[in-house]
């Protein structure tokens, strides 16, 4: 493909628009002078939100309503408690700090924050809002409240517990707190479940609870390739070998440090390795990238969750659990990928091959 430059076309090309600087014919859009400057995407609240969508709302404002069984019982999530700036400790602190505790006391309708005690909320997510539209930025919370612990220490925050209603969107009840571990802890506790299961039936010889581990007899390890090792071929290699496949990753760039000297040598020398790039490599297309951790599947969500408890696991910080926006950065994905390699994870059924003949 050639690329032609603008000022090598000749001049007397007959364009429409002869003020335009671009070199091909342009349609100029009459009304476009006439468009507002600020075209506002933001979404509607209070009175401005369409009738149908009131109604929906009021819908799942009832949905909530009728949900909850028992307040209390199990958590009472709190969302975007905004503490100012100068009330909170910083954006590296993940506590509860007594800035956030006005808020949670707002929240619940409780007249004297310092009665609260931190110990029965966690920090779920905290995230900065900057926006201009603020008077000042915010540290935006998620909290969740352990009603039971929270009535153990403070009794007097019962009849403000009984009088909690969930609010779409702000306050949510669930009945039961959510323990979701990281990818390697639930396979092995389904493993445990279904060997304790299989013993029951018969059908193993040989289990041990404690290790998690089970033979069934005559059975034999399945054999699996998985080709690249990309964030899907990696994580997908660590749950085929954690349930016993015999899994070989194979990759058709270098290994995470030799990547690394070749990208070096594409940046500054500008010498592209065709197999080993920003796209091919050991641990994909974005490791050498700013390691925002982006999904668009729910930031809370349980899967989401079990991956970023994978990634703590195998040496990333621990505010990425937390983290309105959490960031890793190539620094912190090398030395990650270095252990969430076969040598590293202990499983001893998941080789890495390196395809360089391609
Ligand atoms: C420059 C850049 C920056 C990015 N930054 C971010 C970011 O900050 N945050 C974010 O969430 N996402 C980011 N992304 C997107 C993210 O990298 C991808 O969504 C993600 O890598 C997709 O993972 P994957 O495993 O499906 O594919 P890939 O990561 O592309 O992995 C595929 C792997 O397969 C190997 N391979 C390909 N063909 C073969 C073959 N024939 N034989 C053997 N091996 C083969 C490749 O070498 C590669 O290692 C970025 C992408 C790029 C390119």
């Amino acid at each position: 493909m050639s690329v032609l430059r603008p000022n090598l076309l000749p001049l007397s090309l007959p364009y429409p628009n002869s003020s335009s600087i671009l070199p091909y014919p342009t349609r100029r859009l009459p009304h476009l002078q006439t468009l507002p400057k600020i075209l506002c995407a933001a979404k509607r609240t209070g009175k401005q939100r369409y009738p149908s969508e009131k109604k929906k709302l009021k819908l799942k404002h009832k949905e909530a309503l009728t949900d909850v069984k028992n307040k209390f019982d199990g958590i009472w999530r709190l969302s975007k408690l905004a503490v100012s700036v100068q009330n909170d400790p910083g954006k590296d602190f993940l506590g509860v700090s007594e800035g956030l505790l006005q808020e949670i006391a707002k929240a619940i309708k409780f007249p004297v924050a310092s009665m609260l005690p931190p110990e029965a909320f966690s920090v779920i997510r905290k995230s900065f809002d900057a926006r201009k539209m603020l008077k000042e930025a915010k540290f935006v919370y998620t909290v969740d409240m352990n009603v039971s612990e929270l009535i153990n220490l403070e009794p007097r925050t019962i009849d403000f517990i009984s009088d909690l209603e969930p609010r779409v969107g702000l306050i949510e009840h669930m009945p039961l707190e959510r323990v979701s571990g990281d990818i390697i802890s639930i396979i092995q506790g389904c493993k445990k479940v279904e060997g304790e299961r299989l013993l029951k039936e018969g059908g193993v010889s040989d289990y041990s609870c404690n290790a998690g581990t089970y033979k069934c007899t005559g059975s034999r390890k399945p054999k699996i390739a998985v080709v690249g090792s990309g964030p899907s071929g990696l994580f997908a290699s660590l749950v085929l070998a954690e349930l016993g496949a015999d899994v070989t990753l194979i990759e058709r760039g270098q290994p995470v440090e030799q990547r690394g000297r070749d990208i070096g040598a594409l940046m500054v020398r500008r010498v592209l390795e065709l197999e080993s790039n920003f796209c091919f490599g050991e641990g994909g297309a974005g490791t050498w990238s700013d390691g925002k951790l982006v999904t668009r599947i729910g930031r809370n969500s349980d899967s989401v969750l079990a991956v970023m408890k994978t990634l703590v696991h195998f040496g990333a910080p621990g505010n990425i659990l937390i983290d309105g926006k959490p960031h890793l950065g190539t620094d912190r994905l090398v030395p990650l990928l270095r252990n969430l390699s076969p040598k590293s994870t202990g499983t001893g059924c998941f080789n890495q091959v390196w395809d360089k003949g391609r």
